[in-house]
């Protein structure tokens, strides 16, 4: 096992006290001149650490205490380390990683989105997946077009959807401290703050962790956020699904979006089945359609049969941020088409519906309306979803899809601020009282929204899990109506003491 740099006598941030014990520990870490250092200044709000030029210029191993969404977190930046044990590369990530990654709570493993995945990125990312430790996977550098594109090659790393940032030039950050804020260990309780009991979501939903600023002493912090909804999609191309049944002209939308400019990116990494990726050089920004109607027409050529893939479609909506469900308005909106928007719903995409064919119908009026009541009456849940007109055949309407899209995918990366939230969550109270269950009324506390992708909120309370679902209803369609989230799913979570 290698040395340790000598540990510095006293701290380098000579204004800061030294990171105290017992926060949690958000470890940088990754190779070389990925940026490691620029982002530990950034997330601490200073620019003390030395950044260089040069690869694996000399430091000493630098922490610092860091406010992260009203969260204070110790902050450490492994910068230097790989000095320690010249002998391999490999060798010396290893000995940087152990020694860096030893007691964090979440690792920032970082990678450099412009010169791409490298066999060292590899070699540590494989080590990193061995470890019991949250990894989020940061792409840095991944302003502009070259970033956007290396950012989205570091989904092969396996350490799930990269988080893409440009440390230097501030962007994305807001994201990946919502992303680590969801991966921090829950807060020591202060008095008073109610314990984070049994979280309840959709199945898919992993657990998440309560966030700072939980404790009701949060709602008066001058640093809660007092902007309503901010919303930040990180940098990084726009992902896409178009799905749909088949022959509600999928290939055919695609294809009218292409152009002549059709690029193959495929396959995939990250889809079981060979699935094709295709990315559209959009004026606003790249955009990467996955194919579901590529791995349809394979999927015909094997067994003969022209049939709906439910697992292809699956696979192709984990990969992308908004799901361009394609609709026959010829037909109407069948059982099939409500089977797939469901599962949109369950896997937490924002949904726009794309109506095709509209050259073809004889009174738009009439199908509009059908379509509209068919939706409020059967997507209850997905509620204000946006529907898109046109024709992929004539190629009119067809330029409406993207900014649509772009749309939702802002609205599924919403955050709603605590102080705004909060008042809100007041006056629905003062509005309509929590309901009396078994002769007593449920006490409900306060809401904090946990993650955005798709919007999620906790409700603290007392007995809060009996909350019966017309109340759960009421608030869901208040915070949508609010706070301006259609067409996306919304996650309400409730928590109670024990
Ligand atoms: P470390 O060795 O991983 O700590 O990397 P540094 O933080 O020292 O950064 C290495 C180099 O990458 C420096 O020249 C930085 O200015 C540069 N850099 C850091 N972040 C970004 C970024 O977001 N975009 C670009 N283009 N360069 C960056
Ligand atoms: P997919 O199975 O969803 O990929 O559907 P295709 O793109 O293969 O289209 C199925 C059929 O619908 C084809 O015969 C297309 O020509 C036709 N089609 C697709 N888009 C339109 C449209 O906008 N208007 C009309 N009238 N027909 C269309």
């Amino acid at each position: 096992s290698g040395k340790r740099p000598p540990t510095p006598q006293r701290s380098p941030f000579s204004s800061v006290a030294l990171p105290g014990r017992g926060l949690p520990t958000v470890v940088v870490a990754g190779r070389p001149n990925v940026g490691k250092s620029t982002l530990f200044n950034r997330l601490v709000g200073r620019r003390q650490a030395i950044v260089s030029d040069q690869p694996g210029v000399t430091r000493d191993r630098k922490e610092s205490e860091a406010m992260l969404r009203g969260r204070r977190v110790r902050l450490v930046d492994t910068a230097g380390l790989e000095e320690s044990k010249p002998e391999t590369l490999a060798g010396r990530m290893t000995a940087s990683s152990t020694q860096g990654v030893d007691g964090a709570d979440v690792v920032l493993f970082c990678i450099d989105a412009r010169s791409g995945i490298t066999p060292a990125d590899e070699h540590f990312a494989q080590w990193l997946r061995k470890q019991d430790v949250p990894v989020i996977l940061v792409a840095n550098k991944a302003e502009g077009k070259v970033g956007t594109e290396g950012a989205y090659d570091a989904f092969r790393l396996g350490l799930g959807t990269p988080v893409a940032v440009s440390a230097e030039h501030g962007e994305g950050l807001a994201h990946l401290m919502g992303e680590i804020a969801e991966h921090l260990p829950p807060e020591a309780k202060p008095s008073g703050a109610v314990d984070a009991g049994s979280a309840e979501g959709a199945p898919s939903d992993e657990p998440h962790q309560p966030l700072a600023g939980e404790g009701a002493a949060h709602l008066e912090d001058s640093e809660a956020p007092t902007e309503a909804v901010i919303e930040e999609r990180p940098p990084g191309p726009l992902r896409l699904a178009i799905v749909g049944r088949p022959n509600a002209g999928k290939s055919t939308l695609l294809n009218a979006l292409l152009g002549e400019e059709r690029m193959i990116t495929g396959p995939e990494a990250g889809l079981t089945r060979d699935a094709i990726s295709v990315t559209l050089d959009d004026p606003e920004g790249p955009v990467v359609i996955v194919d579901t109607a590529g791995m349809r027409k394979r999927a015909r050529v094997h067994d003969g049969l022209e049939r709906m893939s439910v697992s292809a479609s699956i696979e192709a909506m984990k990969m992308a941020e908004v799901v361009v469900l394609v609709l026959d308005a010829t037909r109407g909106l069948d059982e099939q088409d409500l089977q797939l928007a469901r599962l949109v719903e369950r896997e937490g995409r924002a949904c726009i519906i794309a109506l095709n064919k509209w050259d073809a119908v004889e009174d738009r009026t009439l199908a509009r309306k059908r379509i509209d009541m068919r939706l409020e009456t059967s997507l209850a849940q997905m509620k204000g979803i946006p529907v898109v007109t046109f024709s992929a055949l004539t190629g009119a309407g067809v330029g409406k899809i993207i900014p649509a899209a772009r749309r939702a995918a802002m609205v599924w990366n919403a955050r709603v601020g605590t102080g705004a939230l909060n008042r809100w969550f007041e006056e629905m109270l003062e509005h309509h009282q929590p309901p009396l269950v078994d002769g007593r009324r449920l006490k409900l506390r306060y809401m904090t929204q946990v993650k955005s992708r798709p919007p999620t909120f906790v409700l603290f309370g007392t007995r809060v899990d009996q909350l019966p679902d017309s109340y759960r209803r009421y608030l869901v369609n208040g915070l949508r109506e609010t706070f301006n989230l259609p067409g996306v799913p919304i996650r309400l979570q409730t928590r109670a003491p024990k």
